[in-house]
């Protein structure tokens, strides 16, 4: 992996969440008519241009975690830190947080193995473990896909515990696994499809869960309407949207705008594309205001740094 990658991968996902920020719970119809197209203050959630939200701050708390080693309780502790104490926020306080990681982290703070924290119920199937997964690529970048699989379920279920969370993570962390080794986009969605439908029907996974990811895993999202492509809060729609954005366009810039331009649950569309889009066409192709005008910058730069030594 390079600099350029990584550094482009916990920025994407700070971008994508940031440029969305405003814009959460906004409909799609009223963002034709008045679209994102840069960092913008106030309007949902009332935060200064540049403010990432609950999606950045708890993928920032794996990534430090896992800069130490892997150890599931450190990141817990990271998790309740963020939510008591305000540890990587964009400006001290938390001012979004999903019902089910909220339930997770009283949990953990509990005494609850983390493993066991967040619910495995159906209905908690929100993109809240989805929107944090990304730096755990670069933990599992080396091992075989057995491993791959079973720490990244690990991960998910300190707050999302259902095997449909877990399989969207693993579908998310392979594709990107396919671009972080430097395949292009396209090679990349057709070998991810390809090994998670192998993987998948291979650990006899429930054919109703299996049926879920077809249109990822045997068709080609591109083909769908934008108009079908949904942006709400469920894992699903994420996994599916930041893919269809991702697969769509040909550069940083517009995967994320076209992402939080969705609406609905735009910060988590957008920093789940985001991630896909800054790892894919690095650092360095992301706009220089965003990488400087997002909060934190400094220390996200140099969170980059010790991941990239820590992992590379
Ligand atoms: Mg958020």
């Amino acid at each position: 992996m390079t600099r350029d990658q990584v550094y482009g991968g916990l920025f994407g996902v700070a971008i994508g969440d940031a440029l969305g920020v405003p814009a959460e719970f906004t409909s799609r119809a009223s963002l034709k008519l008045d679209p994102i197209k840069d960092f913008v203050g106030y309007k949902s959630h009332r935060q200064p241009p540049g403010t990432f939200s609950d999606d950045s701050s708890l993928t920032f708390c794996l990534a430090a975690s896992l800069c130490n080693g892997y150890d599931l309780h450190d990141i817990g502790n990271r998790f309740a830190r963020w939510y008591d104490a305000g540890y990587w926020t964009a400006g001290g306080n938390v001012f979004d947080i999903g019902m089910t990681t909220s339930r997770a982290i009283d949990r953990l703070k509990k005494g609850i193995h983390p493993d066991l924290a967040g619910d495995t119920a159906e209905d908690a199937n929100g993109n809240g473990s989805l929107m944090r997964i990304l730096p755990l690529l670069f933990y599992i970048k080396g091992m075989d896909i057995e491993q791959r699989f079973e720490i990244t379920k690990a991960v998910s279920s300190i707050t999302h515990g259902h095997i449909r969370s877990v399989i969207a993570c693993f579908y998310y962390l392979e594709f990107a696994l396919c671009l972080l080794k430097g395949q292009d986009k396209q090679m990349a969605y057709t070998a991810a499809g390809a090994m998670v439908s192998a993987f998948i029907t291979k650990k006899g996974i429930s054919q109703k869960e299996v049926d879920l990811f077809a249109l990822l895993l045997s068709a080609d999202i591109r083909q769908q309407s934008i108009d079908s492509i949904s942006s709400s809060g469920y894992v699903m729609s994420t996994l599916q949207a930041s893919m269809y954005c991702f697969m769509t366009t040909d550069n940083f810039k517009d995967a994320v705008l076209m992402a939080v331009n969705l609406g609905n649950d735009s910060d988590t569309t957008g920093a789940v594309t985001g991630g896909l889009a800054g790892l894919y066409y690095g650092f360095n192709a992301i706009p220089a205001h965003w990488r400087s005008g997002i909060k934190r910058s400094a220390d996200i730069l140099d969170l980059s740094e010790l991941v990239f030594i820590s992992l590379g």
